[in-house]
């Protein structure tokens, strides 16, 4: 469950953005679409609380994110929050399985070496298990990605760009594996995108538009 009530954000020396409102049920798939520089990924990290609203609420899984200060943020997020970012943040210098067994450390949970196997076949990818990420291919490594923003079951997965540099075919593929993904631990799915083929793949999503204008408009 996700939602947004007024929330504004400006960077440091930035102009103000403004958000529509949005509220998502539990399980549902909300698609963040506008053009670049309008938001989105500032929205995702406003929702996973990496950064803080300058105004506005924000529930999130049940919690309203203002309650916890930084710690407790990080912890609740470590916890709950699934993140595969646009620049995926796998560590070169650790084994595929290695790169999972730290969302244990960031949860502050016993590492769970037969779950990251399970979480790696579940997506097609238990043989990568012992790879360095170097060694994978763009969409191997999107798989991983995943099956790491997956691993402790969290209620909310936030995907940032996910289709990017995919193909048609590629593209459908992944954003279905995306959804079912998400359905499989009943977390909602929030997906953003400038990729108009997104919107054609998840027709049921729910769809929260940004917009260019947005920026400054209350500034
Ligand atoms: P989108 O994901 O839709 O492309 P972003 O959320 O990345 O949009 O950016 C929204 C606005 O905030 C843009 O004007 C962008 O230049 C600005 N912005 C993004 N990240 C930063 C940052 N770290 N510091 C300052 N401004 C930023
Ligand atoms: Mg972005």
């Amino acid at each position: 469950m996700i939602q947004a009530r007024g929330v504004a954000f400006a960077y440091p020396a930035g102009q103000l953005l403004c958000f529509d409102d949005v509220s998502v049920e539990q399980g549902g798939t909300l698609l963040l679409r506008g053009p670049s520089g309008s938001g989105k990924s500032t929205w995702l990290a406003l929702v996973a609380g990496l950064l803080t609203p300058s105004a506005g609420v924000l529930r999130v899984a049940d919690q309203d994110l203002a309650a916890l200060n930084r710690s407790a943020r990080d912890h609740w997020r470590a916890r709950h929050v699934g993140f595969l970012p646009q620049k995926l943040h796998l560590s070169d210098a650790l084994t595929v399985a290695d790169n999972l067994a730290l969302v244990y450390f960031a949860a502050g949970l016993p590492v769970d070496r037969s779950a990251i196997a399970q979480g790696l076949a579940a997506l097609g990818v238990a043989d990568l298990a012992n790879r360095k990420p170097t060694q994978l291919s763009g969409g191997q490594a999107q798989r991983v990605a995943l099956a790491r923003a997956l691993l402790l079951r969290p209620r909310v997965v936030l995907v940032d760009e996910p289709t990017a540099s995919l193909d048609d075919a590629a593209c459908a593929t992944a954003l279905q594996r995306l959804q079912r993904s998400a359905q499989a631990c009943g977390a909602t799915l929030v997906v953003a995108t400038h990729d108009a083929r997104v919107l054609q793949a998840l027709p049921q999503a729910q769809v929260l538009a940004f917009h260019a204008s947005a920026v400054g408009a209350a500034a």
